[in-house]
């Protein structure tokens, strides 16, 4: 039995009818754009989330990108963050025009260190970005405070974290923006690309559309369109095109019913895990009390990892090493000047962690593949 790490057409199989009839009914009405079913989708996926207002956009690079722009950040200011997470945080943060500022983690949760977030800022500081890596939230309560004494806004990166929790509730409403991303891969994943941002704050909400939108307010477009409202074109910003497709909106519509079993799904192969591979030679990943982990990844850490990944892969066990080398090591980022030794608490983690395949996309029988394996790998 090989165990992949992603099956989207397992995926697909499971809302088939309401995907099927959600594409039908976006092609058949005509309106490929500016129609209702962003607008719908943005509805719904606030309120799963428990925020008010919700942004879909392009992808969760976008969400991080016109989160940044919305509030502000440009060019000469420093964004804090870490390095192990994907590029898209730390490109993101490029592309507004300021620079990434790495911080350490701590080595239980793989998250933000406090206590050199507290270190890092400066006055050129404009926004702190943690990631809630691989689905165990930052320590948000912690860092939207210490943000708020200081008066700088918090992006969240929480595209590994849909339905992650804090105290009982939600991540989404922690910090100024939380960003999400709709990859296929994904908790929620559309047929292509896709994202979000949520926020309290209902003119952050309007700026962060005008800038994924051209620049111009929806209501507007959607007059142009002959649809509701009246006026013509209107730019009152800078704007990209970075919009969420009326198609992948509606995918997700049909997807969204099914997210919170979807997550349960995840969670009993995370316990099915903690408990199948206790005991082993290996440091199994840990949740802080109080949070509640959504398990995008299962990241297990280990000296001898080269070993056991090319091990598993003989055996037919795909192997994730999302993320390393991490982000102050990688190429693009070498005239940042941060090197070896930086970030020690990063590197080790990045130095010895292994994703085991993990989600709905999984059979019970492939988990027990996967601990069978893995104990065998490590006799
Ligand atoms: C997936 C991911 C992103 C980027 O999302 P895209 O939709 O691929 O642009 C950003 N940050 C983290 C931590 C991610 O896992």
């Amino acid at each position: 039995m090989s165990v992949p790490l992603y099956n989207h057409a397992r995926l697909y199989a499971r809302r088939k009818p309401e995907i099927d009839a959600a594409i039908a009914r976006v092609i058949a009405s005509g309106r490929l754009d500016w129609g209702d079913e962003v607008p719908n989708f943005e509805a719904e996926f606030a309120a799963w989330n428990g925020a008010t207002f919700a942004v879909a956009v392009h992808s969760g690079t976008a969400a991080l990108k016109v989160a940044m722009l919305a509030l502000g950040v440009a060019a000469g200011d420093e964004v804090i963050t870490v390095a192990n997470t994907d590029i898209a945080s730390s490109s993101a943060i490029h592309f507004t025009g300021a620079s990434p500022v790495w911080v350490d983690i701590e080595p239980l949760t793989r998250t933000m260190d406090i206590d050199a977030l507290a270190a890092a800022i400066t006055p050129r500081t404009a926004a702190i970005m943690p990631v809630d890596l691989f689905g165990h939230p930052a320590n948000m309560p912690a860092i939207a405070a210490l943000a708020a004494k200081h008066g700088i806004p918090v992006v969240e990166d929480a595209c590994l974290a849909l339905g992650a929790t804090v105290g009982g509730r939600k991540i989404g409403t922690f910090a100024t923006v939380t960003c999400f991303s709709f990859a296929p891969s994904k908790h929620l994943g559309s047929f292509g690309s896709g994202g979000a941002a949520l926020t309290e704050d209902a003119d952050l909400a309007e700026r962060m559309r005008k800038i994924s939108a051209y620049g111009q307010e929806r209501a507007r477009h959607y007059a142009m369109h002959g649809a509701k409202g009246t006026g013509g074109l209107h730019h009152e910003t800078y704007g990209l095109n970075e919009r969420l497709d009326e198609i992948q909106a509606a995918i997700l519509r049909a997807r969204l019913p099914d997210l919170t079993a979807m997550l349960a799904e995840r969670r009993t192969q995370a316990a099915t895990y903690l408990s199948g591979l206790a005991g082993l030679p290996i440091e199994l990943p840990q949740t802080v009390p109080g949070y509640e982990h959504a398990w995008r990844n299962f990241v297990i850490e280990l000296d001898a990892r080269d070993r056991l990944a090319s091990r598993l892969g003989g055996a037919g066990i795909a192997t994730s090493l999302s993320y390393a080398p991490p982000m102050h090591l990688q190429p693009v980022f070498a005239p940042m000047g941060f090197g070896e030794g930086a970030l020690p608490v990063t590197e080790r983690s990045c130095s010895r962690l292994l994703g085991i395949p993990i989600g709905p996309q999984l059979t019970s029988e492939q988990i027990a593949e996967v601990i069978g394996a893995v104990r065998t790998s490590l006799n």
